[in-house]
């Protein structure tokens, strides 16, 4: 089935089967004669595919796209959009591919059309983060936002299972902590809820049958409505752990959110059971940490930090660093019960209630 809205920041957004060839309609509604074409080195394939279909209008492809956006990518890229004469960019990919996308539209104002092929959801946030120099910062700048995107469930459903599954717990930390957002509306509660209604049921389906074009695009409306809300409301506990732990300790961005979520939504439990409730009763019951917990195991999500190389020995560093710049939290963060938490997510327990 094929849907079209115009979402509440403006972005036209499109679901659909197939949809990655209608690129051409779009790139005439932004009146763009010359797409770049943009993925990592991984993705080459879809890319070269995408310039097909695009034929006369494709200005090229660059596909040296990277995990967190490094500036030194950033400006090769833009010196090669310019070198072609590129009028727009089209991303074919994750987070990575979209935030060089973003990066580039930046520092040139060219538009954008995202065609995600993961559920990480950068495509329809107006947020950027960059490194340089080992360090990475974050924007948030109305210029980096997509104009279009593209949701092709086919192209998510060559998603490795243990990326379908990291990838999805991504997105649903995200709803996930804009339910109890300081700045949180009722628009933003319903998107959120929304998202994780969209992963609950079809996240098992995708996993079951990877295939299944129609809960590939439940999962993907998930993954749109889940990003949305990322770039509508601020983040907590969950987002500051994940920003530690791939910033200073290089862990893996989406296997991090899926071990950190339930641990951290349970140490916030305590402070706003009501709002988190409705976690809960989509998940199936129990304590909303426990219900992700139960969750993600259910999923084949990975339940320790310790696999992912952080040692026992980091975690006082990793408590240390979370505590400095904190962001706004619904519950008291104290070392105590951050260390505590650490442990756990470190060690693969069940959340602490
Ligand atoms: P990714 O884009 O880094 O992709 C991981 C790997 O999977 C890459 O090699 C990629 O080519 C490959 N891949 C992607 N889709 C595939 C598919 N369908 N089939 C086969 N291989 C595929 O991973 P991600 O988790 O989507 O993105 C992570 C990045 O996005 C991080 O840098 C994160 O900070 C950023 N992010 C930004 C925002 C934002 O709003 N700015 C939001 C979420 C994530």
């Amino acid at each position: 089935m094929s849907l079209s809205i115009t979402s509440i920041n403006g972005q036209k957004v499109r679901f659909g089967t197939g949809l990655r060839n209608d690129i051409c309609t779009e790139l005439s509604g932004l009146d763009a004669q010359k797409a770049l074409v943009l993925s990592t080195p991984q993705q080459v394939d879809m890319a070269m595919e995408l310039a097909t279909a695009i034929g006369d209008r494709a200005a090229g492809v660059f596909t040296r796209a990277a995990m967190h956006t490094p500036v030194d990518v950033t400006n090769e890229a833009v010196e090669h959009a310019q070198s072609v004469q590129a009028d727009s960019i089209v991303s074919i990919g994750g987070g990575s591919t979209i935030g060089l996308g973003k990066a580039i539209a930046l520092r040139t104002g060219l538009p954008q059309i995202a065609i995600p092929t993961t559920y990480a959801g950068s495509e329809a946030t107006p947020i950027l983060g960059q490194t340089e120099g080992g360090e990475k910062t974050t924007l948030t700048d109305a210029k980096v936002l997509p104009r279009v995107i593209l949701y092709d469930p086919e192209l998510v459903a060559s998603l490795p299972p243990a990326m379908t599954v990291n990838s999805a717990l991504n997105a649903m930390a995200h709803a996930a902590e804009a339910l109890y957002a300081k700045d949180r509306t009722e628009q933003t509660t319903e998107l959120a809820l929304d998202g994780l209604r969209a992963f609950a049921d079809g996240l098992p389906k995708v996993i079951a049958e990877p295939g299944d074009l129609n809960a590939r695009q439940e999962t993907h409306r998930g993954a749109w409505a889940c990003g949305t809300v990322l770039g509508l409301v601020g983040m907590a506990l969950h987002h500051k752990l994940c920003h530690v732990l791939g910033g200073s300790f290089n862990l893996p961005h989406a296997e991090t959110h899926a071990i950190v979520l339930p641990h951290a939504i349970a140490y916030n439990a305590a402070g706003v059971p009501d709002v988190l409730a409705p976690v809960s009763q989509l998940l199936g019951g129990g304590e909303p940490g426990q219900a992700l917990w139960d969750f993600a195991r259910k999923t084949g999500a990975p339940t320790a930090l310790k696999d992912l190389g952080l040692t026992e020995t980091d975690l006082d560093r990793a408590t240390e660093i979370a505590l400095r710049n904190p962001y706004w939290n619904p519950q008291p963060v104290t070392a105590e019960g951050l260390r505590g938490l650490l442990q756990n997510a470190w060690a693969g327990n069940a959340p602490s209630a």
